[in-house]
């Protein structure tokens, strides 16, 4: 059975698409949250478990995943949560934006540099897709915290830090909410066997 290799993303609410043209052999590398992948690396601690990825993590030796959390790296675990003040990642990357910790420390160059981490880890292992945690001030790609007003925060569209970077550069960012394009995803990798 053949499969388009274009999806749409997130029911096309957000008028995304996966274009997934340029997966012609495998395994494919993939980029992804840490804590999808079961480790404790949160704010809290903990880990996200979503039955969402449970088609992707069936096609095993299929998918190299590359495991990396931005935030770990620059700041452990556990930590102040942050959220970006005066739009979202794309923002704050053109300098219109910044990231302030719970208690208003600017960690705006901090979340750079772990978003750039991840983008040279992509680069050097060619990686053309990520599936990062939704909502993260780092990892979100259909929708961020706005911190204009902690505690009484609120959703706005747009990406998170990393996946700002990580798109600009060329490479799609799936999300964990999306179960409906996740699977398509997984059944157009298992077409390629
Ligand atoms: S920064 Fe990203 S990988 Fe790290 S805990 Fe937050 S959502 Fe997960």
């Amino acid at each position: 059975m053949s499969h388009p290799s274009t999806f749409q993303l997130f029911s096309g609410v957000y008028g995304r698409s996966l274009d997934c043209s340029q997966i012609v052999s495998l395994p494919v590398p993939i980029a992804v949250s840490s804590c999808l992948m079961g480790e404790a690396v949160n704010y809290r601690g903990v880990a996200n478990t979503f039955e969402s990825l449970r088609p992707l993590f069936q096609l095993g030796e299929h998918i190299q995943w590359i495991k990396f959390c931005p935030e770990l790296v620059e700041f452990g675990v556990p930590r102040e949560p942050v959220n970006i003040s005066g739009g979202a990642g794309a923002e704050v990357w053109s300098g219109k934006a910044k990231v302030f910790t719970h208690s208003g420390v600017d960690v705006t160059e901090k979340m750079k540099s772990g978003a750039d981490q991840l983008l040279g880890l992509c680069k050097r292992n060619a990686v053309k897709i990520a599936l990062l945690m939704e909502g993260s001030p780092s990892c979100g790609s259909h929708w961020v915290f706005n911190g204009e007003a902690w505690p009484e925060k609120q959703r706005i569209v747009g990406s998170g830090v990393t996946s700002a970077l990580l798109e600009a550069n060329g490479i799609q960012v799936l999300s964990p909410a999306d179960e409906k394009s996740l699977g398509e995803f997984a059944d157009y990798i298992r077409s390629l066997t």
